[in-house]
């Protein structure tokens, strides 16, 4: 779960790590009001993208009519995809140099890596593809932690700063202690700014928690549903259905995550381009079947649907429930078909009987059905027009 700048930079700032002073608008009058007592400030968008600068989502104003103008601009934008709806308000940092300082989760060791760049400011994945030296990478040993002399070392080889070498030293500390406290896989300042006059301070966060720990941040995850750009992706977190939103207008329902993805591979094998993954997860009772349904045809793209049923602790006649139930409460005027094998197929087969809903032979077949059908529908729209 990727949490908002606002919210990484609260955290940061808990663990005494020096952030701008500010806080978050949702109008521009509200930002007026904010830089009212700040002086210049910078006014950001508050988007889970990166380089919001290029894209026009961070402006620099010096009065509060200024932010006032600047807010208005960026709220509403959109950035990326996705609609700003709140600014952070934040006392302009004076930059002098610009630091890259970053934790994450070396999948290959099983520790954490301390990054440090003196490249800062700039998209670090754009820095290890052109200048791969110009970071310092530090092993974090878990028995022991970060070790002083560990970020002394990665600092002196990053050249950073020596003036600022102090404040620094204590801000890569602070990191990683919200790396982990708060369980992130992530956590990044970058731009790490040094002031003109020495002082180092965190002028952006990024920090991703780790979804499998939220339970033990319930403070942190009552965030989760605010944190999802997408408003299909947020309405399913809520409703607790895995979904994930891709381009294609071919709906795809299955139970368990290789099931769906290789649901998704038959698809695009037969010529179709999926909208989405979505899993029902094992024993998926009816009206669990039914919202995901729903939630599929959230996507205005989505003009058919596709559904994997593999029964072991998933029922086929429960995943027939659903389908039915849907049928009675939504709108299911896109072609839908299912393959559905194993436990209480049968069942499941004789529900569906006389519906619209046939289970089809297998995948490929169930597939092409629901192919065939959007392609006649497109060309009956098209001769219409
Ligand atoms: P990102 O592009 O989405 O990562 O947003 P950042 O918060 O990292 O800001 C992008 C760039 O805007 C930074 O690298 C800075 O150069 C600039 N910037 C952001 N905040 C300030 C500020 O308070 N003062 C100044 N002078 N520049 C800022
Ligand atoms: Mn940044």
């Amino acid at each position: 779960m990727k949490l908002q700048e606002y919210m990484g930079k609260e955290l940061l700032r808990a663990a005494d790590v020096p952030v701008p002073p500010g806080s978050v608008a949702e109008t521009p009058d509200e930002a007026a009001e904010i830089a009212g007592g700040l002086g210049p400030v910078a006014v950001k968008a508050q988007v889970l993208v990166g380089g919001r600068g290029k894209a026009g989502g961070i402006k620099l104003a010096d009065t509060s009519e200024q932010a006032r103008t600047a807010a208005a601009q960026i709220l509403g934008m959109d950035l990326k995809g996705l609609t700003v709806t709140k600014v952070l308000v934040e006392q302009q940092v004076d930059i002098a140099a610009e630091y890259y300082a970053g934790i994450t989760l070396d999948r290959s060791s099983h520790r954490f890596v301390l990054m440090l760049s003196s490249m800062g400011g700039i998209d670090i994945e754009d820095v290890a593809v052109s200048n791969p030296e110009a970071i310092v990478k530090t092993s974090i040993d878990p028995a022991y932690g970060l070790q002083a002399f560990q970020v002394r070392r990665a600092m002196f080889d990053a050249n950073f700063d020596r003036v600022a070498f102090k404040d620094l030293q204590r801000i890569l500390m602070g990191l990683y202690r919200v790396m982990v406290d708060t369980d992130a896989m992530l956590a990044e300042i970058n731009p790490l700014a040094v002031t003109a006059n020495g002082s180092a301070i965190a002028a952006d966060a990024k920090v991703d928690l780790d979804d499998a720990a939220l339970y033990r941040h319930p403070d942190l995850a009552a965030g989760k549903a605010e944190s999802i750009g997408d408003p299909i992706e947020r309405h399913a977190s809520e409703q607790g259905v895995p979904y994930v939103k891709l381009d294609g207008n071919v709906g795809v329902i299955g139970n368990g995550a290789g099931l769906v993805m290789m649901t998704i591979d038959v698809i695009k094998q037969a010529g179709g381009e999926p909208a989405n993954f979505l899993d029902i997860g094992g024993g998926a009772r009816a009206d669990v079947v039914r919202r995901a349904i729903e939630t599929v045809l959230m996507d205005r793209q989505v003009e058919g649907i596709v559904m994997n049923i593999f029964g072991g602790i998933t029922r086929g006649d429960e995943v027939a429930k659903g389908l039915l139930e849907a049928a009675q409460t939504l709108d299911l005027s896109v072609p839908i078909a299912i393959r559905l094998a194993g436990t209480r197929e049968a069942e499941g087969r004789q529900l569906l009987e006389g519906s619209a809903f046939t289970p089809a032979p297998d995948l490929v077949a169930a597939t092409a059905t629901v192919l065939q059908q959007m392609k006649e529908r497109q060309t009956a729209a098209g001769g219409r027009r």
